[in-house]
């Protein structure tokens, strides 16, 4: 992971429980970000008894790694949506999502997370295309019942975003930024003491399917009712049946060191994304930092001299950075699907799964995990919205996703540069 800014700054103390024997629960749950600390906090709130099984540590996934941009949306464009599962349960589904970002934000209040939420965010046009796909897009939104941001440009923008990369700027007030690890972290805290056990270093191993199900954790069987696999990029092969539909792509951060003139480069504070397919996506620390995220990798590998190239990046938006010292820099890996839209569902009766936020998770996993515990609880009617989205597998199986998320990305990273 190289050298993580959020885990050099975690603010809340918690411990995770140690798996020393196997267990009967109601609920167990693979994965221990934010899709499986959300969904055992809400099932522990309901009684229900809940172990969660994380491979590393809590946190240790993309939920700990993010660049901490919490939005409404999706990956998948609602234009996207739209046309996959129409007009009322894309209404349904967006509406979902501005209460995904709510619920963050309820969550770090009522258990105190110290996780320094800012609301305010800026999408920014690099080029006239992208001022035309904001304008539309503010259109479309509007359509939904979003809030009409304004459109910033020329000194109003220089003003707001001190970078001469942008034409055009769309203001957004329900999206903004947090720090995600405390926030997983903090999430972890409540799930603890609301009942549920978190075990880390429990690695699952094997799922043998049934109508009690057994699975595998280091070295023990842990045997339940039900199964939630939220395991993200991380997953692998775990589970034939939902392998396919995910590629893990590597994608990178980093930390400038605290400097007095981070401030003044966007001095309201908001979190800043491109409209590029490749984005370059960026926002102040607390501490005075610039945080600033892009790059892919599909191979997962980091790129060579990452700190280097992620500072040039940088600086081709505020020049004035050329000379920062990199102090942090760090990757991880977000679970994309074919048509970027998320991917929940039902592997048997008892087992569900929800991944596929396509790097644009950091808001609707707390959210998942909320609709997987209705859904387990009895109530599956907003879970099974999400579940209606039609999905792909990538073509040619496991082996050949890479050559074929290649060959479908090459497009748009052509058109990045038009
Ligand atoms: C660098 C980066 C930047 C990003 N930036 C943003 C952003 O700014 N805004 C945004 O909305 N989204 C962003 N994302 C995406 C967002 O972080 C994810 O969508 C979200 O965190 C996914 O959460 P999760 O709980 O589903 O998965 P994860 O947080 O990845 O957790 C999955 C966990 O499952 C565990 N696991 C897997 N297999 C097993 C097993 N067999 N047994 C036990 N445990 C297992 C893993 O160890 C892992 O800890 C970014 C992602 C990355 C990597």
């Amino acid at each position: 992971m190289l050298n993580n800014y959020y885990h050099a700054t975690a603010k809340v103390a918690f411990e995770a429980d140690r798996l020393d024997g196997g267990q009967s629960v109601d609920v167990a749950i693979i994965g221990g970000g934010i899709t499986g600390v959300s969904a055992a906090l809400h099932l522990a709130e309901r009684g229900v008894s809940v172990a969660l099984l994380e491979a590393h540590e809590i946190g240790w996934g993309a939920s700990g790694r993010n660049g901490g941009q919490a939005l409404p949306g999706f990956g998948a464009s609602m234009h996207k949506i739209h046309q996959l599962v129409g007009a009322d349960a894309a209404k349904q589904l967006w509406d979902m999502s501005v209460e995904a970002v709510d619920l963050l934000h309820a969550q770090i209040a009522r258990f105190d997370i110290p996780a320094d939420p800012v609301r305010g965010y800026l999408h920014a046009a690099i080029k006239p295309r992208h001022v035309r796909d904001l304008k539309l897009e503010q259109e479309e939104l509007a359509s939904y019942g979003a809030p009409v941001g304004r459109l910033l440009e020329g000194a109003e923008l220089r003003a707001r975003l001190d970078s001469p990369r942008y034409l055009a700027a769309l203001e957004d007030n329900i999206s903004g930024h947090i720090h995600p690890y405390n926030y997983t972290l903090g999430l972890a805290r409540a799930a603890q003491a609301a009942g549920a056990k978190l075990y880390a270093r429990a690695k699952v191993s094997h799922v043998a399917q049934g109508e009690t199900l057994t699975l595998r954790a280091g070295g023990h069987d842990i045997r339940a009712k039900y199964l939630l696999v939220a395991g993200g990029a991380y997953l692998g092969g775990l589970l034939a049946g939902i392998a396919g539909y995910i590629m893990p792509v590597g994608t990178y951060i980093m930390a400038t060191e605290p400097r007095a003139d981070v401030a003044a480069l966007i001095p309201g504070n908001e979190a800043v994304a491109d409209l590029n397919f490749v984005l370059d996506y960026f926002r102040r620390s607390p501490d005075d930092r610039m945080l600033f995220g892009g790059r892919v990798s599909y191979s997962t590998l980091p790129p060579p001299s990452l700190g280097a190239a992620m500072l040039r990046r940088a600086a081709r938006v505020f020049p004035r950075l050329a000379d920062a010292r990199v102090e942090y820099v760090w990757g991880g890996n977000v679970d994309i699907t074919v048509n970027r839209a998320p991917h929940f569902g039902r592997l048997a009766a008892n087992i569900l799964f929800a991944h596929g936020f396509s790097g644009h998770g950091l808001a609707l996993t707390g959210l998942a995990g909320k609709l997987a515990a209705e859904a387990i609880a009895g109530q599956a009617g907003r879970f099974d919205v999400f579940a209606r989205i039609p999905h792909a597998r990538f073509p040619g199986g496991r082996a050949l996703r890479m050559p074929a998320l290649l060959l479908a990305t090459s497009w748009f990273r052509l058109r990045d540069l038009l």
